[in-house]
């Protein structure tokens, strides 16, 4: 929304009877952030793996970086989905 419509007036998102991309996505971000989430830009998933006995999951991302978590929401757009035939 920030990149492709920052100009154009959304009208379908609860609360708002209008809103322009760029503030709905600038008060999105300060929601998320008020409780002082860790905030990784420019990296790409490539692997998520598991560990059963742990309970806690691990993401590999491009450049390298590894970063561990018990819970992972995946909100990656319909770009990367592709359903099963
Ligand atoms: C021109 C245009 C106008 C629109 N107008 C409206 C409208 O008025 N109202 C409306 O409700 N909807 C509208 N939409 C649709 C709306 O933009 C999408 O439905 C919405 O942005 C989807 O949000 P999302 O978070 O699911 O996915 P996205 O916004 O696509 O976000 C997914 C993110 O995941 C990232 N990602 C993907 N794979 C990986 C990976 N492996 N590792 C790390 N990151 C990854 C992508 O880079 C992206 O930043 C419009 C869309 C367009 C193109």
């Amino acid at each position: 929304m920030a990149a492709l419509y920052p100009e154009k007036y959304i009208y379908d998102v609860g609360g708002f009877p209008k809103v322009l991309g760029r503030d709905l996505v600038r008060n999105l971000a300060e929601q998320g952030l008020q409780f002082g989430a860790k905030v990784c830009l420019g990296e790409r998933v490539n692997a998520l793996r598991h560990f059963d006995q742990l309970k806690i999951i691990r993401l590999t991302t491009e450049p390298g970086h590894e970063h561990w978590s018990r819970t992972v929401v995946i909100s990656a757009g319909v770009g990367p989905s592709r359903p099963r035939s």
